[in-house]
């Protein structure tokens, strides 16, 4: 079976007297953008854990019925996007297991670089999985554990796992959040009222519950929330701070902060930066492919005061599960989410702002619908550097062979796509615009630094030409 890379948002609260799974369906909803595959929320009542998973929108799994059957006072939620077609029911999280410890569900976003030497292991002493998930390596690596609490044996595994990870660990009567030595993947923490903690992917989801944002959790650390309140402890050193700068640039929705930068005003500092680099003069408008390229488009506006407009529309009811994965209907995808808007296009010379380009395929078909729409000029800006290395810390950006940055250089690009011209923001420009030390933040899909070393047999399922040496 192949690996799953995955992209998700996880969401726990630990709180007595409150409909904590009406309270996780929320923060849920509000992560929804980390992961649209599936989703699903346990719940326990001191004694049982309840859960209820399935494929879809949390809007399409969850009913009323569900959430009513899902009583007690901690709940741990996880959505999910993943990359490959075995995109199937049981790697579904959270995950549950009975062990020596009682029951526990965990829910992972992240990757983790030794999943699979670990499950051979495992599976070599006579421990048998049941999905391709690296969260069920998590739950085994817990369930063998001979430490007698909880706390110890996910320190235990802490010491075994590498790679990248925001985890939350449901027992019957606690709630633990971990984060990675380096911190690859946000989390953070919340307080719902004066006794009642939340912890969520990312802070927009506590806005939505209502939840106080208390700070991030710290790299390498333990957050242990019970119903009498919450123990902060170093699990395993940190290793510095390493988190995704993807985030900022696509992943996070621009309502949340991470290292108390609005993520919102980031990425319109982007677009000062982006249009200080590649000003585009004599342009008529500025306009984003919408929602990821709004900001970017908004600053870029401001900073070379080429008017803002909006060039497409875009169709909010369509999600990507919808979208076969064959060209043509690729092509149609395109179409269903984007329609171009004839009248603000017509004759003019525009600037055309998105937040990245991958693997390169969708930007061609939007500037072939902008130009059959009538524009004269189709000058591309994108806000952030060439997407050139694979990430293996939880990013779905297939191969080295598919990122087109690692193939083409930025005139070849400009010539696929069918651009009249084309500017990337550089990695410094990048950097100044989020306002955080380039050391405190992983850019290995950008510069191939990878801050947590690859093991050569992941290495090898993703670059196709050379492999980067340097690490951070
Ligand atoms: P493409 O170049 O065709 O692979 O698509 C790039 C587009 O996908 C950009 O507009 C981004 O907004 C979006 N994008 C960037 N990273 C990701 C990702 N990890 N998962 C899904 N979409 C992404």
């Amino acid at each position: 079976m192949p690996e799953i890379q995955e992209e998700c948002g996880v969401f726990g609260v630990c709180g007595s007297g409150e409909d904590v799974a009406r309270i996780a369906f929320f923060g849920l909803f509000s992560l929804q953008h980390r992961g649209q595959e599936s989703a699903g929320i346990a719940v326990s009542d001191g004694e049982k854990i309840r859960m209820h998973r399935d494929m879809g929108l949390v809007t399409q799994v969850f009913q009323e019925e569900h959430l009513q059957k899902l009583r007690g006072h901690i709940a741990v939620a996880h959505t999910r996007y993943s990359t490959t077609g075995a995109s199937i029911l049981r790697n579904v999280q959270p995950m549950l297991c009975d062990c020596e410890l009682g029951p526990i569900a965990v829910a992972h976003n992240g990757d983790l670089i030794n999943a699979a030497q670990i499950r051979s292991e495992m599976r070599n002493s006579g421990i048998e999985f049941e999905t391709t998930s690296d969260s069920e390596v998590i739950l085994k690596l817990l369930a063998a554990s001979c430490e007698c609490n909880i706390e110890d044996a996910i320190t235990d595994v802490m010491t075994k796992i590498k790679g990248a990870y925001a985890v939350l660990i449901m027992t019957q009567n606690k709630l633990i959040g971990i984060r990675d030595p380096f911190g690859i993947r946000p989390l953070c923490i919340g307080r719902l009222n004066s006794s009642h903690y939340v912890l969520a992917s990312e802070t927009c989801a506590l806005n939505t519950v209502g939840a106080h944002f208390i700070r991030e959790v710290e790299p390498g650390e333990m957050i242990i929330l019970t119903p009498e309140g919450m123990e902060e402890r170093q699990a395993i050193p940190t290793q510095g701070h390493a988190l995704c700068i993807f985030e900022y640039v696509y992943f996070a929705r621009p309502d949340s902060r991470m290292y108390g930068k609005s993520v919102h005003e980031t990425r319109r500092r982007m677009g000062h930066e982006l249009a200080r680099e590649h000003p585009a003069p004599g342009a008529h408008m500025v306009f984003p492919i919408p929602n990821t390229g709004t900001p970017a488009a908004i600053g870029f506006a401001e900073a070379s005061r080429i008017p803002y407009g909006e060039g497409v529309i875009k169709n909010h009811y369509i999600h990507r599960t919808f979208i076969q994965p064959d060209q043509r209907m690729r092509d149609l995808g395109v179409r269903m989410k984007l329609s171009p808007l004839k009248e603000a296009l017509s004759g003019r010379r525009v600037v055309m702002i998105d937040d990245s380009i991958v693997r390169g395929t969708t930007i061609g078909q939007q500037i072939k619908m902008i130009r059959e729409a009538g524009a004269a000029e189709v000058h591309v800006r994108i806000s952030s550097p060439p997407y050139k290395h694979p990430c293996f810390y939880g990013i779905d950006t297939a191969n080295q062979n598919e990122l087109i940055a690692a193939k083409l250089s930025v005139e070849e690009i400009r010539q696929y796509i069918g651009a009249d011209s084309l500017g990337y923001l550089s990695l410094n420009g990048l950097v100044r615009a989020i306002g955080v030390k380039k050391d405190k933040l992983c850019c290995a899909c950008l510069d191939g630094k990878y801050p947590v070393e690859v093991p050569k047999q992941a290495k090898l399922s993703k670059f196709v030409f050379e492999e980067p040496a340097s690490v951070k």
